[in-house]
């Protein structure tokens, strides 16, 4: 490996870093990590801490899993890459498709079509969507409605559907047709509603309202996340998703859910439809589904919105859609390996012990330390801290604050996400009780300092 100064140097130099200013690495220079071990991971100068970033909401199964390396090394050895376009496959993605089938086949989600990663799941099932209203006639469907707050990746079609101005407007303008309703965030709403079961009925009649402004056979689609992520973890009440649901099959509007963060375990069921009693039509995962490992992602289908494309006879059906490396078989292999350890480790049942603890020691934070505004989480392994500088006003924290929590609890022992007022905790699943714990202790120091 060059040494320490090279790479620091060189890093300030040549590397733009997504979701930030070209000039941020420089005046801030990134944590550069070198080494990891089940739930730690080392940076250059050798200082360890507790991952409580999960890689990116993605290595849920730690960085040492054995099974999942051997099935990548032993699958680069035997079939390195080959396609599935038309006319080819292979048989680790064959195995894959029936293992997730099996998998989700209960939430009704029987056909896969196989992506390179988050943001290609999200456009495919959007592309799906215009493209199964069109086949049965309604090609007047191509709107999509989302929630504001809502992350849905970085291409055009998800960049539109996304709820968050710094994710679009700099790329503007955006696909026509995209349309957003307010999230059930209890903090903070345009109600001015903390009651979580009515604001999920307020919104909900946002969505019905915008349905019948835009027209109820211009929609295609309601895309959302089960529990909102990079948008600041916000889990909804109970009755929105079912819901929304409702509200989607009334009107003939199809629903994507986004689960490139909730699918596999994370909220503590396997996927987070399951976890509201939903079943969506279609759902988009990434992520975990390799352990972070190989850059793959999958798109679940349900068999009545399959069979409208496979029983077609005029041709409308044809995807003309697909990417290089969709089906790849090094990323099937992976995630085969993934599959069989989060079942055989019961990866769910652990992030939902876990994710009661961390959102319990996150509760008992905010009695003590008064720039902790709002703490969200008890949904499994997803948890927000929402930092404010009054709690009356519920002014947001300054930058310069929440980087000083950031800074203190990487020194004390875990790397945490910040996302504007936000502390983000998405750690591997397979966290243990003292691994929490030292998450816990850090974020309190952090958060003393700050106060300081
Ligand atoms: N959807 C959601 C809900 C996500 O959280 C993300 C990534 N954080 C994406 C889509 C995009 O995934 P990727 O970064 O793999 O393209």
């Amino acid at each position: 490996m060059k040494d320490s100064n090279f790479l620091k140097e060189h890093n300030a130099k040549s590397i733009w870093h997504p979701m930030a200013h070209p000039a941020d690495s420089q005046a801030n220079p990134p944590t550069i990590v070198t080494r990891a071990q089940g739930v730690r991971i080392t940076d250059l100068d050798g200082h360890e801490t507790v991952d409580a970033v999960g890689g990116l909401w993605n290595v849920n199964l730690g960085f040492s899993c054995q099974p999942v390396k051997d099935a990548i090394a032993g699958q680069l050895d035997t079939l390195p890459y080959y396609s599935t376009f038309r006319g080819t496959s292979n048989d680790q993605v064959i195995q894959l498709a029936e293992e997730l089938r099996r998998f989700f086949a209960p939430d009704g989600l029987t056909r896969a079509f196989f992506t390179s990663g988050g943001s290609d799941s999200v456009e495919t099932a959007l592309r799906l969507a215009r493209q199964y209203h069109k086949i049965r006639g309604e090609a007047g469907r191509t709107k999509f409605l989302s929630l504001k707050k809502g992350y849905h990746g970085t291409h055009m079609g998800g960049a539109s559907v996304n709820g968050n101005a710094n994710f679009r407007t700099q790329y503007e303008p955006l696909l026509p047709g995209c349309h957003h309703i307010p999230a059930p965030y209890t903090y903070r709403n345009p109600f001015n509603e903390s009651d979580p079961a009515r604001l999920a009925q307020l919104c909900l009649q946002a969505l019905e309202d915008e349905i019948a402004f835009q027209g109820s056979g211009t929609i295609a689609a309601f895309i959302m996340e089960p529990i909102l992520g990079a948008g600041g973890v916000i889990p909804p009440h109970e009755s929105f998703m079912p819901g929304v649901r409702d509200i989607c099959t009334k009107h003939g509007i199809l629903l994507i859910a986004d689960e490139v963060i909730t699918a596999f375990g994370r909220t503590g069921s396997w996927s987070g439809s399951r976890h509201w009693g939903v079943q969506p039509d279609l759902m988009a995962t990434a992520k975990a589904i390799t352990n972070g490992y190989f850059p793959f992602g999958a798109v679940m289908i349900t068999s009545s919105v399959a069979e409208v494309f496979e029983n077609d006879r005029t041709g409308a059906a044809a995807i003309g859609h697909g990417y290089t490396y969709s089906g790849h078989p090094v990323g099937a292999a992976a995630a085969l390996a993934c599959l069989a350890e989060t079942e055989k480790l019961n990866v769910p049942e652990n992030a939902a012990t876990r994710g009661t603890q961390l959102h319990r020691g996150l509760l008992d934070l905010r009695d003590k330390h008064s720039l902790i505004g709002d703490v969200r989480g008890g949904h499994g392994l997803m948890c927000a801290l929402e930092l404010v500088s009054d709690r009356e006003s519920k002014t947001p924290i300054d930058k310069a604050t929440i980087a000083t929590v950031q800074e203190v609890a990487y020194q004390s022992g875990a790397m945490v996400r910040v996302s504007g007022p936000n502390i983000i905790l998405s750690p591997p699943l397979i966290l243990t009780e003292e691994d929490a714990d030292v998450i816990l202790g850090a974020l309190d120091d952090g958060l003393t300092a700050a106060a300081r």
